[in-house]
């Protein structure tokens, strides 16, 4: 990894290759680091047997494989078609199995179950209750279900070894139009679980202003929320979300680098907007494997994630829909080790920035970066030292 991540910035910044590490940390060791997760689907991380069992039960059979790895592979094929419309049409089958209580309840503890096994001690998982009332839940209803999963999840996870902390964000879909009565329902669960408020869905033609009532009742809440903002469009919709809506948080953001010259210097230029994005620390919550599906990047190697990494961006890494991608937060974090070169430090810079960022309060986020965090890599970095690998004594945590 060559970004000397405790150095000091000098502007413009010299923006150099990767420089070659000799081997890139193993998906094995890496499931073993504490991983924070702040962008990821409910209904777009079910177990491919779940859904088959869900769909059997309710009588739905429009799934296009009747068999786990089947069912796996055509997600997995539909979310490569570069479009971000076409990938969000993959959540028609997910949704139809999820508006029941007892489905709910299921998928979401069985979301905290894979995500402890996978090593992630903290997440924010979002969902749109608006979605989940085709039969006859109530917003009240579907949230309590999701929330209830989560608990049951986690007790469970706790029970089998792995600690963990799930809290849920509450989304709006930006294409219609009950953001404000969503943001509510985010305020009455706030002390119960839910942690924030995003919108989501297709970005084009539906900028984040159209839901500006609801981003300012929950600024005079002193809420929390983040916007799916440049990934499916560009600068536009990340300046809204920031400067009109008041985003805490930029899901994806991955745009920004629209915003950012490379010179034949290799020095970079920021304009003002990532300027801004990077002086006021406002995280991107990054999915490299989701933003290659959606064609918000050419490839792993050539994400932005990179460069942003370099510049100091507050950076974090997240699955975003982990049945969709077929990706877990180890596999993100193995291909991008493999793709930068990545060792413990910046896995647990990456991983700090999230528990930095996250709609906890301050305490508990400190509480689990000095207490989990920290340790849990230190832990890593001495025994690959044991092991002979090289890695570097920077200390990762110190840099925001
Ligand atoms: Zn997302």
């Amino acid at each position: 990894m060559a970004v000397p991540i405790s150095a000091p910035l000098p502007e413009p910044r010299s923006v150099r290759p990767a420089e070659p590490v000799p081997a890139p940390l193993s998906a094995d060791a890496i499931v073993t680091a504490p991983k924070v997760l702040l962008h990821d689907h409910l209904d777009g991380g079910l177990r491919p047997a779940t859904l088959i069992d869900l769909a059997e039960r309710i009588g739905y059979r429009s799934l296009p494989s009747g068999d786990a790895r089947g069912l796996a592979s055509w997600f997995a094929e539909s979310a490569y078609s570069g479009s971000l419309e076409r990938y969000l049409e993959t959540f028609t089958h997910t949704l139809a199995v999820m508006q029941i209580r007892e489905s709910l309840v299921r998928v979401a503890s069985e979301c905290a179950q894979d995500l402890a096994a996978d090593g992630v001690v903290y997440a924010e998982v979002r969902f749109a209750p608006e979605l989940h009332t085709e039969q006859d839940l109530t917003l009240d209803e579907v949230v309590q279900a999701v929330l209830d999963g989560f608990a049951a999840g986690s007790l469970a996870a706790a029970e089998g070894g792995h600690q963990i902390r799930v809290r849920a964000l509450l989304t709006a879909m930006r294409h219609a139009a009950r953001s404000r009565e969503i943001a509510e329902l985010s305020i009455a669960f706030r002390d119960r679980g839910v942690a924030g408020f995003d919108i989501a869905g297709a970005e084009a033609g539906f900028p984040p202003t159209r839901h500006l009532d609801a981003f300012e009742y929950l600024r005079r809440e002193s809420a929390h929320f983040t916007i799916h903002a440049g990934e499916g469009f560009g600068l536009p919709s990340i300046w809204e979300a920031i400067q009109w809506c008041g985003a805490d948080r930029l899901g994806h953001g991955v745009r920004i680098v629209d915003d950012i010259e490379v010179g034949r210097d290799g020095r970079a230029h920021l304009g003002r907007l990532a300027e801004y994005v990077r002086d006021k620390r406002i995280p991107l919550e990054m999915a490299p494997t989701s933003n290659v599906q959606t064609g918000a990047a050419q490839s792993i190697a050539e994400h932005p994630i990179g460069l942003l990494a370099e510049l100091k961006f507050r950076v974090t890494v997240n699955t975003d829909n982990r049945l969709m991608s077929g990706c877990s937060m180890t596999s993100e974090m193995t291909a991008l080790s493999e793709a930068f070169g990545y060792g413990w430090d910046t896995l647990q810079w990456f991983t700090v920035n999230a528990m930095k960022s996250a709609f906890l309060p301050f305490d508990e986020r400190l509480e689990i970066i000095e207490q989990v965090i920290k340790p849990g890599y230190d832990r890593l970095r001495s025994s690959a030292v044991a092991g002979g690998t090289s890695v570097a004594s920077v200390t990762a945590a110190g840099t925001t």
